[in-house]
C-alpha cells in the first residue's frame, strides 16, 4: 500500500531482494519499531528499513535519496533529541545486525551495527574480557563509540573510541569502506567523536581488555549531606587509582530492600563506587568513602555484564538531558550542585551527576574530536518524567543547572549527554578546528549531507 507519497511500485521495488524487513505505516509492528527511548519524541517515518547486511544499508540509502525522504539511521534509538527517527522520511533501522564475534587469543572483539551495550558485554563476558561501554545495557554501541563512548571503565581503558581498531560503513553514495589507523585514515579520525556524519556503520572491531568482574559500592544519604558527601567524594577522587569509576549524584531512593522506608521515593544524595577487581582490593581503595558514615549502602561485585544492565535507566520516560565539563569543583560549584538537586522532578527516575573524568580518559589522543576528555569533571542533569505537563518544568530544570554552572565550564561538551542545543555547541562539541577538520572529512564522503539527523558536521 502506498506509504505517505512513495509509490507502491517503489515500495515494491526496494522490497525485491531486501533481505530484511520493511515496516510500513498501515504494518502491525509499526508503532513498536518507531519508538525509541524517549517517549517524548513521537515521529510517524514513511517507511522503516529494517537492514539486515550492507547491501539492505545501500538500497535504503539510494532509495531515500531518489525519492527525497529524510534518512535517519537507527542503532540503539538512544539518541535524547531522538536522531534515530524521521517525520515522513526512511529509517535504516539497524537492531537486526547486532552480532558479536570475539576472538580470545588476540583481545579483539567484532560487532554489528545494531548492536546494544547488553548484546556487546554478553559476548566477551565468558572470555573475562571488555571493553569501556556506556553505563546501561540498552544503549546502542554505534550512537555510543561515535559520538566518543563513556563509561565505568574508561578511567583505566579510555574512552571506547579509543579502543576502535577498524569501521566499516556504508557511505552516502552507496559504497562500503573499511577505515582504519592504514585505511583511509582520516576517515577514521573523524569516526573518533565526529558520530554519524560520514556513514552508516556496518560493523566494529574493538581491542579488549581483561575485565572479569566489577565491584560496586552505592551508598545512600539524606540530601541534606549532599554537600559534605560531595567534598568528601571530590577529594577522594583527587587519589583514586585509574580502577576506580562512578559518581556523586542526586536521585530517588529506589524501593530496594538494603534503602530504609524513610527514604524510599524521596531524593536521596548517593555516591556510586567502582572499581575493576575484586571485593577484597575495592574495600580497601574505597575505605576512606565507606568510612563516611552513610545512611545505608549496598557492596557487591558481580561479572562485568552483568553489573552493566543493573542500573538500566527504564524506557517510556520523557526525556531531556544536557552536560557542562569543568576542570575542578570548588566547593562554591558544589554548593551550587547541591542546591540545583531541590529542583529536580521526585518521585522519577531523573539524575543529577557530577561524574570524574580522568586516568585514561585525559591521557587519551588529544588529536581525536573530543576536546571535552581532559575535563576532570562532568556536571550531567538527566531528566526523566512521566507527564507531558511536567515538560516545561523538567526542561527547565536542566536548563537552569547548566546556567547555573556555565561560569566554570571548559565550554566543551560531549554531544552524546545533550539534546539540540543549537550549531555552536555542537562545534564546541568537536572544538573549533577539529570542525573545520571534520568537515573537509564530510565534503568528501557526504558532500550533500544525506546525514544530518546526528550532531551535524556541515559540508559547506
Ligand atoms: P541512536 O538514537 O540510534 O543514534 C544516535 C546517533 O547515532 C544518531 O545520529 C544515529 O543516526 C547515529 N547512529 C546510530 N547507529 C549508527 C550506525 N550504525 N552508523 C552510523 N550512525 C549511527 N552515553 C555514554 O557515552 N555513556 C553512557 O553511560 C550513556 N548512558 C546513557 C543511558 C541512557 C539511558 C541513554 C538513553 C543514553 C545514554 N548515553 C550514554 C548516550 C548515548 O551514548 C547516546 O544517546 C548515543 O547516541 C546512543 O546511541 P544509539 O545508537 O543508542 O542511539
Amino acid at each position: 500500500m502506498e506509504s505517505d507519497g512513495v509509490s507502491d511500485a517503489a515500495l515494491a521495488d526496494l522490497g525485491a531482494g531486501f533481505d530484511g524487513a520493511l515496516i510500513l505505516p498501515e504494518d502491525p509492528g509499526y508503532d513498536d519499531a518507531r519508538t525509541v527511548f524517549n517517549a517524548a519524541i513521537d515521529r510517524r517515518p514513511a517507511v522503516i528499513a529494517q537492514c539486515a547486511g550492507p547491501p539492505d544499508i545501500a538500497r535504503a540509502i539510494r532509495f531515500g535519496r531518489e525519492h527525497g525522504l529524510e534518512i535517519a539511521v537507527r542503532g540503539g534509538g538512544h539518541s535524547v533529541a531522538g536522531m534515530a527517527i524521521t517525520e515522513g522520511g526512511i529509517v535504516i533501522d539497524l537492531r537486526r545486525m547486532n552480532s558479536v564475534s570475539v576472538d580470545p587469543a588476540a583481545r579483539t572483539a567484532r560487532a554489528g551495527g545494531g548492536t546494544t551495550m547488553g548484546d556487546f558485554d554478553r559476548a566477551t563476558q565468558p572470555y573475562a574480557l571488555a571493553c569501556t561501554g556506556g553505563r546501561v545495557s540498552t544503549t546502542g554501541l554505534a550512537g555510543l563509540t561515535l559520538g566518543g563512548g563513556s563509561g565505568w571503565l574508561e578511567r583505566t581503558f579510555g574512552l571506547t573510541c579509543d579502543n576502535l581498531l577498524s569501521v566499516t560503513l556504508v557511505t552516502a553514495d552507496g559504497s562500503t569502506l573499511r577505515a582504519a589507523e592504514d585505511e583511509n585514515p582520516e576517515l577514521f579520525w573523524a569516526l573518533h567523536g565526529g558520530g554519524g556524519n560520514f556513514g552508516v556503520v556496518t560493523e566494529f572491531t574493538f581491542r579488549l581488555h581483561p575485565v572479569s568482574t566489577i565491584t560496586f559500592a552505592l551508598l545512600l544519604w539524606e540530601p541534606a549531606a549532599g554537600f559534605d558527601v560531595g567534598r568528601a567524594y571530590r577529594d577522594f577522587m583527587a587519589t583514586a587509582p585509574d580502577e576506580v569509576g562512578g559518581g556523586f549524584l542526586f536521585c530517588t531512593a529506589p524501593p530496594e530492600d538494603f534503602v530504609p522506608e524513610s527514604l524510599v521515593g524521596h531524593l536521596a544524595c548517593g555516591v556510586l563506587l567502582t572499581y575493576v577487581g575484586g571485593e577484597e582490593a575495592a574495600r580497601e581503595v574505597f575505605r576512606p568513602m565507606l568510612e563516611l558514615g552513610h545512611a545505608c549502602a549496598e557492596m557487591a561485585e558481580l561479572p562485568y555484564a552483568d553489573f552493566q544492565c543493573a542500573l538500566d535507566d527504564p524506557p517510556g520516560f520523557r526525556n531531556y538531558w544536557s552536560a557542562e565539563y569543568l576542570d575542578a569543583v570548588p566547593d562554591e560549584v558544589l554548593k551550587r550542585f547541591c542546591e540545583r538537586a531541590d529542583q529536580m522532578i521526585t518521585p522519577s527516575p531523573s539524575q543529577l551527576y557530577l561524574l570524574p573524568q580522568g586516568g585514561a580518559v585525559s591521557r587519551g589522543r588529544a588529536d581525536y574530536p573530543v576536546p571535552w576528555r581532559t575535563a576532570s569533571w562532568v556536571v550531567h542533569p538527566y531528566g526523566m518524567w512521566s507527564d507531558a505537563t511536567d515538560d516545561e518544568r523538567g526542561r527547565r530544570w536542566v536548563q537552569e543547572t547548566r546556567a547555573e554552572l556555565r561560569p566554570w565550564s571548559t565550554g566543551a561538551v560531549y554531544l552524546n549527554f545533550i539534546g539540540h542545543e543549537g550549531q555552536e555547541r555542537v562545534v564546541a562539541g568537536f572544538g573549533r578546528a577539529n570542525y573545520e577538520r571534520l568537515a573537509a572529512v564530510k565534503r568528501q564522503y557526504d558532500p550533500e549531507n544525506v546525514f544530518h539527523l546526528n550532531h551535524n558536521v556541515r559540508p559547506q
